[in-house]
């Protein structure tokens, strides 16, 4: 099944503990768009600048991204810069956010764009947000919303519309915090829930996420990766693996949501590991089903079975009887 993501694409430059680099291809739809190409097909909504290289639409093409919806506009493309803190790379500083073509971009989908059944509305202003999802001829099978502290603190008005209107929202815990202003993550869940969605996706970087949906929590860890060269667009490249996944099971149950959170980590893990999406860009389908199993080794342990007791508690029950 088709997925349709609109969101950010352009040029980040960012400095990092193990590297930096200027004018690096990035933006929440790139590597939402790159990651879930591993497991469905997609359609991309975005505009870029005359600046943008037509290396970096190859690079998309090639990995089988409809960029039909990818509008060429006179001015210059997206940029953001940010520096991750050496103590702490789970810590960064956004330094520069310029929207340029942004900021006049108005998309018009067409017919085929209209239908899709799966729709990630990837962080970028959610003005723009909720007019592609205005947009849809029907209801999406699922709608997914990322966002960014940007947004929360300039349109959370817009924000909120997007987020009433979705059945998933990821947001790391910063964010979640500050959109909700509850300090627990339980609470700020719930707050979101509350709004509409049926499930939130809380982002913790190298600590994984938590899914929570009604009466339920499942975590994933992150992979522990001794090198983590660049966490810029893990979480969009969680996300890639996360709907690319749904998309192409075509199924929406919270069996399935599990799942893909972990090929969501996955594909997260594989994002960290070199400068924009050097990593992501190249990997085979070994690769990913390889990833996958380690995880299953990183998370696997006996359950206790309905008549088993753990070890101590009869020696418990001794002393409390
Ligand atoms: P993440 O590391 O998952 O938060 O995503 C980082 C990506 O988001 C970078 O490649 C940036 O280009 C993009 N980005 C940063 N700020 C914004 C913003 N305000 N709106 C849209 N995209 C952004």
């Amino acid at each position: 099944m088709g997925m349709l993501v609109v969101g950010s694409v352009g040029y980040d430059t960012v400095w990092t503990p193990l590297g930096s680099g200027t004018d690096l291809l990035g933006g929440s739809a790139t590597y939402f768009s790159i990651s879930a190409s591993y497991f469905s097909s997609v359609s991309l909504v975005a505009v870029v600048g005359r600046d943008f290289r037509s290396d970096d639409i190859a690079l998309l093409k090639n990995h089988g991204v409809n960029t039909n919806g990818l509008e060429i506009a006179p001015g210059k493309t997206f940029r953001w810069s940010g520096r991750y803190n050496p103590d702490d790379v789970n810590l960064r500083d956004t330094l520069d956010t310029q929207l340029n073509v942004f900021s006049e971009f108005e998309p018009s989908l067409d017919r085929e764009q209209r239908n899709q059944e799966y729709l990630f509305l990837a962080n970028i202003d959610p003005e723009l947000q909720l007019q592609v999802l205005n947009q849809m001829e029907r209801r999406p099978k699922l709608v997914a919303v990322d966002t960014m502290n940007f947004w929360i603190d300039s349109k959370k008005p817009h924000l909120s519309k997007v987020i009433e209107l979705a059945d998933v929202v990821f947001m790391d815990e910063g964010e979640l915090r500050s959109f909700s202003e509850e300090a627990n993550l339980v609470k700020a869940a719930k707050v979101i829930m509350a709004m509409g969605p049926k499930t939130v996706v809380a982002k913790q970087g190298e600590h994984g996420v938590l899914l929570f949906e009604h009466g339920s929590v499942f975590a994933a860890p992150a992979y522990p990766i001794e090198r983590v060269v660049d966490p810029t667009g893990a979480g969009d490249s969680f996300a890639g693996g996360f709907m690319g996944y749904l998309a192409s099971e075509e199924d929406t149950t919270d069996t399935a949501f599990r799942h893909a959170a972990i090929l969501g980590s996955v594909m997260g893990s594989f994002a960290v590991e070199s400068l924009s999406v050097e990593k992501l860009r190249s990997l085979s389908y070994q690769d990913v089903v390889s990833r996958f199993r380690d995880f299953w080794m990183l998370t696997n342990f006996n359950p206790l079975g309905s008549e088993e007791n753990l070890p101590w508690q009869t020696k418990n029950d001794a002393i409390y009887q």
